[in-house]
């Protein structure tokens, strides 16, 4: 029997410190289209300098090489295994493809569930708007990890500055985005009642919890 889980949220929801923690629990297979795609680009080839063109405006990589990925990662899967999809799928066409390719690997004892972390917009907004970088790579946020002193940096005293994409216009757009790519997908999931909703504004660890009460009691996890 395989599971198949779906993780999603918006932008600052904690999915990935979720899933990291979740992997300390049992033994998932991970399938991040981010992290492949960003080795697919490594490579010398012509999708890779395609895949590159998207990745760097951040703009989503065309449906065919998802495709090939997502194929590519799907015959690897092994008869009882248990998969964590971080980031797939991520609009209607992917959407249909998963379907399409559910319906021939998977068997009616396979379970197949989505875990959508929720947070609300003005906290997403909170969360990113706050954060302050600093050159040497460390971040900061002024209000959940401040620096010592206000606007400069704990290891080399430097200025801190806000990153460009976590200015309040763009964190809007990247908002849109993700209600637009997800609302279809989270309504069909809804309908066919595989959708679990995980309350993200909690504290990590009452989230993390959260979700393995879920898990526990769908016989996922021990
Ligand atoms: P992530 O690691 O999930 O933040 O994704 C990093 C980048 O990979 C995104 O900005 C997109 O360019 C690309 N990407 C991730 N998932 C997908 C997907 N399902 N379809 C197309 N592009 C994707």
């Amino acid at each position: 029997m395989k599971t198949f889980i779906f993780f999603f949220g918006p932008p600052a929801s904690g999915k990935g410190t979720q899933i990291e923690l979740l992997m300390k629990k049992a033994s998932f297979k991970i399938i991040s289209i981010g992290k492949l795609l960003r080795e697919e680009r490594k490579k010398r080839s012509e999708i890779a300098n395609l895949i590159k063109l998207h990745l760097d405006k951040g703009e989503l990589v065309p449906d065919e090489i998802v495709e090939l990925i997502i194929d590519k990662e799907l015959k690897k899967i092994g008869a009882n295994e248990k998969i964590i999809f971080d980031g797939f799928p991520r609009n209607q066409n992917q959407l249909t493809l998963l379907d399409n390719r559910l319906k021939k690997i998977s068997s009616k004892d396979d379970k197949i569930y989505a875990i959508y972390v929720r947070i609300d917009s003005q906290e997403i907004k909170r969360r990113l708007g706050g954060r302050r970088s600093c050159e040497c790579g460390s971040t900061y946020h002024i209000e959940f990890n401040a620096p010592k002193k206000t606007g400069v940096c704990d290891s080399c005293e430097k200025k801190l500055f806000t990153r460009a994409d976590d200015n309040s216009r763009v964190i809007s757009e990247r908002i849109k985005i993700f209600q637009t790519e997800f609302g279809p997908i989270m309504s069909y999931w809804k309908k066919k009642n595989i959708l679990i909703e995980i309350n993200g504004e909690q504290d990590i660890k009452v989230v993390s919890a959260d979700i393995e009460n879920e898990l526990r009691d769908l016989k996922i996890i021990k």
